[in-house]
């Protein structure tokens, strides 16, 4: 009897170190089992780049000016379906020479589920993105951060890098000021700062993105794409 609770025991143990490991490796914001994932580079630049994950939605004819008017150029990960629903938007973002990545077709957790499907989710958005005339590379932002083993693995086939994030202010706050002052708190050189413009108060979003800028230009921040921010990579 006490060797089978013994063994029951160890059991548990595995499973939960096993499952713990699992679900560690799904979130990891830096690391994952195929192919290359950044999360921040290591420079002694003061540059960040400022990602903007979903959409594109119309919010777009909002946020461009913004940016235009602090000349900051920015990476957006666009969903595919929303794409092809706001072709004209899309476009914009490509024309003011924004990065553009691949943030899958439907917005699903690309976790647990067939091969084929992450092939679909990932193919179908590349050609969206290369049909509206994108020309450079294609990152991929995995939606909810989630990656574990056929994403990742089918990612690497295609030679396309994941792009996650050091800084992410919507996650943890709401307001505003609490947001800026996070990333104020938070921000290093080489950070990848995460957004999400698309939906939400509209007037709170660009706020807090303004915030963001004036608040990093001030400790003498520049904001680049998240290419140019991998050519900042300390040699
Ligand atoms: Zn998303």
């Amino acid at each position: 009897m006490k060797k089978f609770i013994f063994r029951l025991l160890i059991g548990i143990v595995l499973v939960l170190a096993v499952g713990y490991g699992t679900y560690e490796v799904m979130n990891a914001r830096g690391f994952q089992v195929f192919g290359e994932l950044t999360d921040h580079v290591e420079t002694d630049e003061k540059v960040v780049a400022l990602t903007f994950d979903d959409g594109p939605t119309e919010r777009v004819k909002d946020l461009l000016p913004l940016l235009e008017e602090y000349d900051v150029k920015a990476t957006f990960f666009l969903v595919g379906n929303e794409i092809e629903q706001n072709l004209d938007e899309a476009r914009m973002i490509i024309e003011e020479g924004h990065q553009v990545g691949n943030h899958s077709y439907s917005h699903q957790k690309m976790v647990f589920k067939r091969y084929s499907f992450y092939k679909n989710e990932v193919n179908l958005t590349n050609g969206m993105i290369r049909e509206i005339g994108y020309k450079r590379d294609i990152d991929f932002r995995p939606p909810f951060g989630k990656k574990l083993v056929g994403l990742p693995y089918y990612l690497n086939q295609l030679d396309m890098e994941t792009i996650m994030w050091d800084v992410e202010p919507d996650t943890y706050y709401t307001t505003p000021e609490d947001k800026v002052a996070y990333v104020n708190e938070n921000v290093k050189p080489g950070s990848i700062i995460l957004m999400h413009p698309m939906y939400g108060e509209i007037e709170e979003s660009l706020t807090a993105i303004e915030g963001v800028i004036q608040t990093l230009s001030d400790k003498g921040y520049t904001f680049v794409t998240v290419d140019e921010l991998k050519e900042k990579r300390r040699k």
